[in-house]
């Protein structure tokens, strides 16, 4: 038999008890919190768009960037770094933009609180701290006001958002950003009873596969249904 030579065992082997070790535990609570109003349609007319920033003047303590929706090359673009392919979009998608207007989308993109394939989202700091680098804090509430083109009426309907989170949490943020929201609607309501710009009816043939190409200002619908440009609102036709 000689040194791998079987010896019966005497008895079952004892079970193996787990070790206990000295571990060190790591975590981090990340949170992203938003709130968004009910929509109100705007007055009718080219400009509606253009007017989103004005209507954030006094609110937003940072100059107002306005995010257009995501064209059909960005369907796939989403904000997680497990996925290098739609994590590759959203960066390419939202590269130039700056840090407060790309924190935003990111917090309202996540939440869900934003559809980038439809909404436009005017947007700045309105409230809390930037950070030496000039990106959000935790505790910076962002956001302003997303608008989409209704699909019935043809309408921009607006509606305040805003959101914020992090690695943190601030026990008065909720509230803040209450409050922040009210302001904001205030200014939508005034705005939306200011009366229509000079209203235009244009419909024209939109053409592309798979999803609508408008032809006013080329923008690239991501899908079937959008029978209003996303981007400007023109009407478009399908083929
Ligand atoms: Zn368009």
């Amino acid at each position: 038999m000689g040194l791998f030579g079987k010896k019966k065992p005497v008895e079952a082997p004892p079970e193996p008890q787990p070790e206990v070790v000295d571990a060190q535990d790591y975590l981090v609570r990340i949170a992203y919190g938003a709130k968004s109003s009910e929509g109100l349609h705007m007055p009718p007319g080219p400009a509606v768009l253009g007017s989103l920033p004005a209507i954030l003047a006094g609110i937003s303590l940072t100059p107002v960037e306005v995010v257009p929706p995501r064209t059909v090359d960005f369907a796939q673009a989403s904000p997680d770094l497990e996925r290098p392919s739609e994590a590759f979009q959203w960066v390419s998608a939202n590269s130039e933009l700056g840090p407060i207007a790309r924190h935003a989308v990111m917090v309202l993109e996540t939440v869900e609180a934003l559809d980038p394939a439809f909404d436009t989202l005017a947007c700045g700091m309105l409230a809390g701290e930037l950070d030496t680098a000039g990106y959000p804090r935790f505790d910076a509430i962002v956001g302003g006001i997303a608008a989409h083109w209704d699909e019935a009426t043809g309408d921009l309907v607006a509606r305040g958002v805003v959101g914020w989170g992090g690695r943190g949490i601030r026990g008065d943020t909720d509230r803040v950003a209450s409050r922040v929201l009210a302001a904001i609607v205030t200014s939508l309501k005034s705005a939306a009873v200011a009366g229509p710009a000079v209203a235009e009816d244009v419909t024209v043939p939109a053409r592309g596969g798979g999803g609508l190409v408008c032809p006013s200002c080329g923008f690239a619908a991501g899908r079937e249904r959008a029978f209003y440009c996303p981007k400007c609102g023109m009407r478009l036709l399908r083929a």
